[in-house]
């Protein structure tokens, strides 16, 4: 029972072959067992998951069931969860408990899925590797000395390691397809504006985006199924209707239009990954697309005008840490100023004080110009590229990283070499647009995730395209030994 996807399990507790109860405790269970291994969870919600789950089987038993009701998921924990701590990877909000749910969380709620825990991540969703985290680095499942990325680095692990189905993440610059590529997991990061940001505790706002993190396409349609829509409390989430994205999966992809950029298969691309992506690319060849090369030459501007843009976002986001309104407060303030310099000294990780300062000194008088406008532009260039791109082929693809997952540690010391990590994912973020990234095969035993780019709110042609792969080929099937 513990090996089926959200989609399977679905089924069985429908069937009646398990109740919800016992699902959810052998999770339980399991997790208690075995994730000292891979510190994929922070905080593991015994109590209100049997809660959830008995309340699911009932629902059941009353014929009110939903495709979701009764299947258990996990949470990065950077999304707001009532009565339950919610630290975003930070000593900052070690000791906050909630009082309220983000819109995800009561979405999934609402729908009757059960909330198993919520999962490790970088320290307020800064980092590709999740060794920013208040809580330990996590471990990669198919090498526990390699990281599962990040900054979802948790709910990717949890699910790689079976000690979730399916789990939510982030994604700012990555963050959803890039440990999903290292894990050998499916993730969508949704369109700008298509899941609700509220209660999601946040990094940089113009750019973070929830979604779906599975092991298939078709899980992440089910679980977008409830996170997209429009909600009053976030005034960025888009009023764009709501497809069921299920019932397009099986679209024949004939005459699918597929943009190459050449610029995602350059030098700093591992030749066994390019080569892994181009056997993928045939794959869809033989499913009836045709393949052009593109180009997106603004590319490799993506990562300096990134690392301007969202440390400004969260100078100004993370400036509600004061130690006065909820959070970490430093013991016996001398006055006022000190207990804000001691309270965000001792609270923030080393990380998050590099892009603070970064992000202060972007958008302060004299250099606003020189940087943050300069790196608005750049926004602006990269997102024509690709409008112009897609509006001449529907999806674009090529890798997710430009390596496989590495070794905790391997890149701690160089931020500018962690934030390489990013080149390829951070692009369509800076421009708004859908990503996912899905299982394309292995280098040295370890996974590598195709990225597929989409237009905006092209949410199900992506499922679908991805979908398709999956039931020709069987990467996405293959877990590590250690499960
Ligand atoms: N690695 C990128 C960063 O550190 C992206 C993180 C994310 O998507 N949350 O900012």
């Amino acid at each position: 029972m513990l090996d089926k996807t959200l989609a399977e399990l679905s089924t069985s507790l429908e069937q009646g072959d398990f109740s919800s109860v016992e699902l959810t405790q052998a999770y339980l269970d399991l997790i208690k067992a075995k994730d000292s291994t891979y510190n994929s969870y922070i905080t593991v919600t015994d109590e209100l998951a049997l809660q959830q789950a008995q309340a699911a089987d009932e629902r059941r038993q009353q014929g009110k069931a939903t495709a979701l009701t009764g299947v258990p998921i996990a949470h990065k924990d950077i999304f707001c969860t009532l009565g339950v701590k919610t630290s975003a990877g930070s000593k900052m909000l070690d000791n906050f408990i909630s009082p309220y749910d983000a819109t995800v969380v009561s979405n999934f709620n609402n729908a009757g899925a059960v909330t198993l825990g919520k999962t490790n991540m970088d320290e307020f969703a800064m980092g590709s590797s999740n060794e920013n985290s208040y809580y330990g680095a996590c471990r990669n499942p198919w090498d526990t000395a390699r990281v599962p990325g990040g900054s979802s680095g948790g709910s990717a692990a949890a699910v790689a390691a079976g000690l979730a189905p399916a789990a939510t993440g982030t994604d700012t610059g990555g963050s959803i397809r890039q440990p999903a590529a290292f894990c050998n997991l499916t993730g969508l990061k949704p369109t700008y504006g298509r899941v609700s940001r509220f209660g999601m505790i946040a990094y940089a706002s113009s750019l973070d985006q929830g979604g779906p993190m599975a092991r298939t396409a078709h899980d992440c349609a089910l679980m977008l199924n409830v996170m997209a829509g429009i909600d009053g409390n976030d005034s960025t989430s888009a009023d764009h209707p709501v497809a069921d994205y299920t019932a397009t999966l099986d679209q024949p992809l004939s005459g699918l239009k597929i943009g190459l950029p050449k610029e995602f298969f350059s030098e700093q691309l591992n030749p066994e990954i390019a080569t892994l992506v181009q056997s993928a690319i045939k794959e869809y060849e033989a499913l009836g697309a045709t393949v052009k090369e593109v180009s997106l030459p603004n590319t490799a501007l993506s990562v300096p005008a990134y690392y301007i843009i969202a440390p400004s976002e969260a100078s100004s986001n993370l400036s509600r840490f004061d130690g006065v309104r909820y959070g970490h407060r430093c013991s016996d303030p001398k006055d006022l100023e000190d207990m804000y310099k001691r309270t965000r000294g001792e609270g923030f990780g080393s990380e998050v004080k590099r892009r603070i300062l970064v992000g202060t000194y972007a958008l302060s008088e004299g250099f606003y110009d020189a940087y943050y406008k300069k790196a608005q532009q750049i926004r602006r260039l990269i997102q024509q590229d690709f409008v112009r791109v897609l509006s001449d082929v529907d999806v674009i693809m090529g890798p997710t990283t430009p390596t496989t997952a590495f070794n905790i540690g391997e890149k701690t010391t160089d931020p500018v070499e962690m934030y390489m990590e990013d080149i390829f994912t951070l692009s369509l973020n800076l421009a708004g647009l859908p990503g996912m990234s899905l299982p394309c095969g292995f280098s040295n035993g370890l996974p590598v995730g195709l990225q597929i780019i989409g237009n905006y709110f092209a949410e199900e042609k992506l499922l679908n395209v991805a979908h398709k792969y999956q039931q020709a080929t069987d990467w996405h099937t293959r877990k590590p030994e250690a499960r």
